[in-house]
């Protein structure tokens, strides 16, 4: 069985310089088009299931699906719960064998987020499972939720540390200057205040919104401790134009394994180009 808790995952990564990459599934297409990118460079990857997927699919489906597909892969798998805002949610995660979960509280007053990122941690602690938290806010809309560029904030040294010595959390979402979607403008990372605060917590810190950050500044990233990116949008736009190449050609016949498997290869690829990005290519054989 290649299914691997995220902290184990993300702590080896850590440890030796380089990153995981936290890749959404939305159909069973996309769950195999990130299980044969890993496959294809050997390297440990995270599926995620984000609150969007849960609406659409449903989390138990999402969830059998990556099982059905994952389980045979010769490579390490973790299957994470991206950005839920209830305790409940991550629990029946847990209850279901997601083998990492996040709980984003980043909406709430400190003292709520730290407090439910606690009782999520004790829990998936006791059984095996690795936690997220996040701090800060990270701007740009993801799933139903939009943070307002102006809302959206560097999360400071002193924060993070509040945050970690009241959680203990496994792996720590920061705001650092990234979005979640499009980028208007290139993105520019707060790295000094990246590497303050990956000194001062210790620990696996997590880049949301990795879609079309500049690749040298994902390798500096990742140089200061970022070891977990997660990529969607990018993942995204890639089925869809893959799709879009076979819709686009006069086509009599409507195989959806010819449009679907399309995105399909193009998402494999895209997938396959982060990996080499993130420094987590033939790195599986770390685990054996
Ligand atoms: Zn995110």
């Amino acid at each position: 069985m290649p299914f691997i808790s995220g902290k184990e995952l993300l702590d080896k990564a850590w440890q030796n310089g380089y990153a995981v990459g936290a890749f959404s599934a939305h159909n069973a297409e996309t769950i195999q088009a990130i299980v044969m990118a890993a496959e294809a460079e050997q390297a440990p990857v995270m599926i995620q299931v984000g609150q969007r997927a849960i609406q659409y699919m449903g989390l138990e489906p999402m969830k059998a699906m990556i099982d059905i597909f994952a389980k045979t892969a010769t490579v390490p798998v973790c299957i994470h719960l991206d950005h839920s805002r209830q305790y409940e949610q991550t629990m029946q995660a847990i209850r279901l064998g997601f083998q990492s979960v996040m709980f984003d509280g980043s909406a709430l007053p400190f003292a709520d987020n730290a407090a439910i990122t606690r009782k999520v941690v004790e829990a998936s602690r006791a059984l095996g499972v690795g936690s997220e938290g996040e701090i800060g806010k990270i701007g740009g809309t993801e799933d139903d939720i939009t943070v307002a560029e102006e809302d959206a904030m560097i999360t400071s040294v002193q924060e993070a540390i509040q945050f970690v010595d009241a959680t203990d959390v496994d792996y720590l979402a920061v705001s650092i200057g990234t979005a979640h979607g499009i980028y208007k403008k290139t993105p520019k990372l707060a790295f000094g205040r990246l590497q303050e605060i990956a000194a001062a917590v210790r620990r696996p810190i997590v880049l949301h919104g990795g879609s079309d950050v500049p690749d040298d500044q994902i390798r500096q990233a990742v140089k200061l401790g970022v070891a977990k990116i997660n990529v969607d949008t990018e993942l995204r736009q890639s089925f869809t134009l893959g799709m879009l190449e076979v819709l686009n050609q006069d086509q009599e016949e409507y195989h959806l394994s010819v449009t679907l498997g399309r995105g399909r290869e193009w998402t494999m690829r895209k997938v396959q180009e982060k990996i080499r990005v993130f420094g987590s290519a033939g790195k599986a054989r770390d685990f054996v």
